[in-house]
């Protein structure tokens, strides 16, 4: 902390170096709370006119014509403030910031400034800018400043008098049912040329028409004015395999969306007009949703019609599933996806299992088993990577006919 004399003795030296009364009161910034920078420099003047020997008789001297540090920025915030107000006047958001770019010239000057005056507790002008222009947004706008996460953070650059607006992502949790066999859940751009399109994808750049994500994720950018969308789902069923019962749960993330209130019934009506996709228990949710979701780990129950190559008796195959509840299944990296993921054993339990519809050489079996379980190798046995499985204790070989997702326990 300065004393009195030191406080005096930089004032009179600051004054001479022709700053406005924001660059001034910004050297001081740690006294007098409450008071504006502009304020505390034009109190420093008066002190300095008051107490200062060499300023007997002479007038309190004025702000000069021309800062030497800013070059009368200040007089700009109220300009700078209303092309913000304009820039965003079409956006929905409730939490905004306002950050600036200098000239980096002026910063320079202001350390330098700092160093001449050996001055440790000034505050950065950038800071000043930024909180007078925002001052100046909140004042007009029905939203409030958030220094952490905004919905909105607009970058004005004094010098050029331009401005970038980021806009915060949207992020809509929900759960959904998916009643088709040949989509899948997201996006799959053509291997071949990544989404551009190619003779091998006939120029669509996809691998499929379209997915549970685009169902979801085309009406909603059209409903918030979004720049793109990423579904973010706990965990995938196979692309022929239908997620029924409760639904998967996922988080759609939209990208600089122009609206961020979303009519949840309008959304639903249009993303079931593709008889595809069923969504509800719609809700907005922050970004930490998606980690949370992506690692969940939930019991899934399965409905599996499966195919026996020879009759089973019924009496058999009740034996055979009461022996495999409670199982532990050793499941090697099953062969369909061993080309990309590591070759390792997984334990998993199955902690239900029953058949129904059994005749013969076909059964319905519903299975509940732990997040992870490789199902359908579990039924075929995958050549004995999975052990037990389902066609080694039958005797006979299995094929999974159609597999379900029934119930996520989340
Ligand atoms: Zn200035
Ligand atoms: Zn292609």
């Amino acid at each position: 902390m300065m004393n009195p004399e030191q406080v005096l003795s930089k004032a009179q030296e600051a004054i001479k170096k022709d700053l406005c009364d924001h660059c001034l009161g910004r050297l001081f910034a740690q006294l007098g709370h409450g008071l504006t920078n502009d304020e505390r420099g034009k109190t420093l003047r008066i002190i300095h006119a008051m107490l200062d020997p060499e300023m007997k008789r002479k007038p309190v001297p004025k702000e000069p014509d021309d800062c030497s540090l800013c070059g009368n920025l200040f007089e700009e915030v109220d300009l700078l403030a209303g092309y913000v107000l304009k820039e965003v006047e079409e956006l929905e958001f409730d939490t905004f910031l306002v950050g600036s770019r200098l000239d980096p010239e002026i910063e320079e000057n202001e350390e330098q400034l700092w160093a001449e005056l050996d001055i440790v507790h000034s505050e950065p002008i950038k800071s000043e800018v930024n909180r007078e222009i925002g001052k100046r947004v909140d004042a007009k706008l029905d939203a409030e400043v958030d220094l952490e996460k905004p919905d909105i953070k607009c970058i004005v650059d004094t010098r050029f008098h331009s401005m970038d607006i980021e806009i915060s992502p949207i992020f809509i949790y929900g759960r959904y049912r998916k009643l088709s066999r040949e989509i899948p859940q997201t996006r799959w751009y053509c291997r071949y040329c990544q989404g551009v399109g190619c003779d091998s994808c006939d120029g669509k750049g996809k691998m499929y028409e379209t997915s549970v994500e685009e169902i979801i994720g085309e009406p909603l950018l059209e409903l918030t004015g979004g720049a793109d969308f990423t579904l973010h789902g706990m965990g995938r069923e196979d692309i022929d395999a239908l997620m029924l019962g409760n639904g998967r749960p996922f988080v759609m993330e939209v990208k600089e969306p122009v609206k961020r209130r979303v009519d949840f019934e309008q959304l639903i009506e249009e993303v079931e007009k593709d008889q595809r996709v069923e969504i509800f228990d719609l809700k907005y949710v922050s970004r930490e949703k998606v980690e949370k979701i992506k690692n969940a780990k939930a019991d899934k129950s399965y409905k599996i019609e499966v195919l026996f190559n020879e009759t089973v008796e019924g009496v058999k195959l009740k034996k055979v599933l009461k022996s495999l509840e409670g199982a532990e299944l050793s499941q090697k990296t099953p062969q369909r996806v061993s080309h990309r993921r590591a070759d390792l054993v997984r334990k998993r339990r199955i902690k239900d299992i029953r058949a129904k519809e059994h005749i013969g050489e076909s059964a319905t079996i519903y299975i509940k088993c732990e997040a992870g379980t490789y199902v359908k190798e579990f039924i075929h046995g995958d050549e004995g990577r999975t052990l037990p499985n389902l066609s080694d204790e039958l005797g006979v070989k299995c094929e999974v006919q159609n597999l379900d997702v029934i119930e996520i326990h989340y």
